[in-house]
């Protein structure tokens, strides 16, 4: 069934491989193994070389080794804990294997009497003899033992022997794949093709070699099938035509002009490119991506004036309602009364919710804010013409792919992050959208002061907030994360309030996960009064939300969370033009490493520079909001280390795009690596 030139083969299912049953295959996909090609990326942890044999006076104590000798006589002792035990020979000297847990039939079998018997294990030395204990190879056949084996990290149930076995066979049988590359790219890797380099990757002398050539390129390919996916969304959504929307350049600066701040450089920047897009006779799909506090919200919502002023209706969706209702009120704040604003939350009452679908569905609504609940199917829209998401760094690619056929083709798509990646990830994760950088932060914004304390010394924290408050100023206090037990982060947050509460009386309030979200959303809204001084929380501090008079943050145990948590953490405070600060605790001293990440915290306040720090420490796959971001696990590529792979991939892309090549060719790569077929659904 192998067709030598056919990717089909690497998708078929494991059971067509010799020596994998159902049982195999089931234990295989526990590990996320589905087929053939899932196989090629389970690579060996390390190799023993039992190539070479040696003469019994000759094997190093607490070795692997190989040894050819002559069983000579079985000892089986019967009694219980005793093992049974081999003795050996060859001219140099002899040698025990011992066996625990194995048959006297077995062992017999497997150590004939008399016979050259080729065994293969850990060598020790007992009692004025060699021993191998539990040997893991024994055959007749020394060149069978005499090599390199693998050893994978494996499941349970699947012996090394076995996995080997498979691994070896597909190997063999891989298909020889057209060249998918142009030959320029190839050339970088020195031409090595896609099957000479997986049989490359799998050589036990190359394990974990991500330096040469055949790794490289692999990486190469992954990347790049990824950034193609991209690109087919991109130019998919770049043929859509819409009626253009007529910038009113003239309200826009009255409106800016009334601000009490000056926009950034970086803020001007993005809101001309997102006007441009607007204005143009093609779909927008683009990212507003900036650091916690640069200011993404009035950017938005000047860009939903733009729409709204050229006769068109704006959705804006925030992740919680607490925050979509702080933009509606900003929104009424700012602009016009004229421009008709609406808010549809989970406690609208039923009646005004039916007046205000209505009113979206005639045309009498310029623009709405809620959460996802605007988009349900009810909703309907007269004259939609941008869609605005805040906040949405879980949406993955195939809901943003969504996102962008709702709303029919007059409708733009912007959306906003605040979780401050590299740029090769960002390429990765967002590279189906156009993006838009706000890295500058307001120049009235100061420094976010950083310390670390030791949980001890929590009375030198309390006389610190005395004074904060003495100051009128409020505080954060972000309590542990007890492993993954809610019910143990909810009783430390009781806790620290009863605490709190018995030093600051009336001053305190609680929020955790099993808070309702009316009882929240009035918590939150007293402390945005001032009303209280300390809120009490565990993780969960809505991201989003403006607390200009939050100056200080604490954070418990704070060594669970990644810098970039610590740092998102972190921007709830300082939004306003006080001084605050941000304080660390720890339960113990802190390693050697933990103080280099914190750091990296204490000195720098830009998140982008944060997270590709955190990155190099702790590798791409823990940073926040990676794992929801619907981006497969990259096998092998990794977007710190092999960044001129992505710069790479990102330039052929765009020379590709330019000259509007044919990507037939690169099916069989789409068809391997996209998992998802997204490729399928645009097609
Ligand atoms: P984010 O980018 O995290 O969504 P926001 O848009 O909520 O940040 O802005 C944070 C705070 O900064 C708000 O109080 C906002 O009014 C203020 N702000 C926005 N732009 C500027 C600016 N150019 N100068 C000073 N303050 C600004
Ligand atoms: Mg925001």
């Amino acid at each position: 069934m192998n067709n030598k030139s056919n990717y089909k083969y690497l998708l078929t299912d494991l059971t067509s491989l010799k020596g994998v049953g159902i049982k195999t295959a089931n234990l295989l996909k526990k590990k996320n193994i589905y087929n053939i090609f899932d196989l090629l990326w389970k690579l060996p942890k390390f190799y023993t070389d039992r190539s070479v044999s040696s003469q019994i006076k000759d094997l190093r104590i607490g070795d692997n080794q190989t040894v050819t000798v002559v069983p000579l006589k079985y000892s089986f002792p019967r009694v219980k804990n005793l093992p049974n035990k081999v003795l050996c020979s060859d001219n140099s000297g002899k040698i025990d294997c011992i066996f625990f847990n194995s048959y006297e039939g077995y062992i017999k079998k497997i150590l004939p009497l008399n016979k050259e018997i080729t065994i293969s294990g850990k060598v020790s030395y007992f009692n004025n003899k060699y021993q191998i204990t539990n040997p893991k190879y024994i055959s007749e056949n020394s060149s069978l033992i005499k090599q390199k084996h693998n050893t994978y990290s494996l499941t349970e149930g699947i012996s090394e022997r076995l996995y080997n076995k498979i691994i070896n066979q597909v190997i063999k049988n891989l298909p020889l794949l057209d060249e998918w590359h142009t030959k320029s790219i190839i050339d970088k890797f020195e031409n090595i093709s896609w099957n000479k380099a997986i049989i490359e990757l799998h050589k036990p002398e190359n394990t974990g070699n991500h330096k040469k050539n055949f790794y490289k390129r692999l990486a190469f390919d992954e990347i790049f099938s990824t950034f193609l996916v991209n690109s087919e969304i991109r130019s998919k959504i770049k043929k859509i035509k819409k009626k253009n929307k007529v910038i009113n350049e003239k309200k826009q600066s009255e409106i800016i002009k009334k601000l009490n701040f000056f926009l950034t450089n970086d803020q001007i920047n993005t809101l001309d490119e997102i006007n441009k897009d607007l204005n143009s006779s093609t779909k927008m799909f683009r990212l507003l991506q900036g650091d916690v506090g640069s200011g993404k919200t009035i950017i938005a919502l000047l860009a939903a004036f733009n729409t709204i002023n050229s006769g068109f209706q704006v959705a804006f969706m925030a992740p919680t309602e607490i925050l979509a209702k702080q933009h509606f009120l900003l929104f009424k704040n700012i602009f016009s009364k004229e421009i008709s604003s609406e808010l549809i939350t989970g406690k609208s009452k039923y009646s005004d919710k039916k007046i205000i679908l209505n009113k979206l569905a005639s045309n009498k609504i310029d623009i709405i804010f809620g959460t996802h609940a605007i988009f349900q199917k009810k909703v309907d829209f007269k004259n939609l013409g941008l869609i605005i998401i805040d906040e949405q760094h879980k949406f993955g690619v195939n809901q943003r792919k969504k996102l962008s056929d709702k709303g029919g083709n007059n409708c733009d798509i912007l959306l906003m992050t605040a979780t401050p990646i590299p740029r090769t990830l960002t390429m990765t994760i967002y590279g189906d959208m156009d993006l838009s950088i706000i890295r500058e932060k307001p120049k009235s914004r100061k420094p976010i002061k950083t310390y670390s304390k030791l949980e001890n010394k929590i009375d030198e924290v309390i006389k610190f907030i005395k004074n904060e408050i003495h100051l009128n100023n409020q505080i954060f206090w972000v309590c542990p994360l007890i492993e993954e037990s809610k019910k143990l982060d909810h009783s430390s947050a009781v806790k620290k309030f009863e605490y709190l509460n018995n030093l600051f009386p009336n001053q305190v309030k609680l929020l955790h996960g099993k808070t309702d979200t009316e009882e929240k959303d009035l918590i939150l809204k007293k402390f945005l009064n001032n009303e209280f001084k300390i809120l009490v929380s565990t993780t969960v501090i809505e991201v989003g939300i403006d607390f200009p008079n939050a100056n200080v943050i604490i954070i418990e145990n704070a060594n669970k969370f990644g810098l970039s948590q610590l740092h998102q953490l972190r921007g709830r405070v300082g939004r306003g033009n006080k001084d605050s600060s941000c304080i660390l605790m720890f339960k113990s001293n802190l390693s050697e490493n933990a103080k280099k990440r914190i750091n990296i915290l204490k000195e720098s306040n830009d998140g982008f520079y944060i997270s590709e720090e955190d990155m190099k420490i702790r590798g791409f796959g823990d940073i926040l909001g990676f794992k929801q971001s619907g981006l497969k696990n990259f096998k092998l590529a990794d977007p710190i280390h092999d960044k001129d792979l992505f710069l790479l991939a990102e330039k052929e892309m765009s020379r590709i795009e330019k000259s509007n090549e044919d990507i037939g060719k690169f099916k069989p790569l789409i068809k391997l690596y996209d998992r998802a077929d997204i490729i399928n659904d645009i097609a």
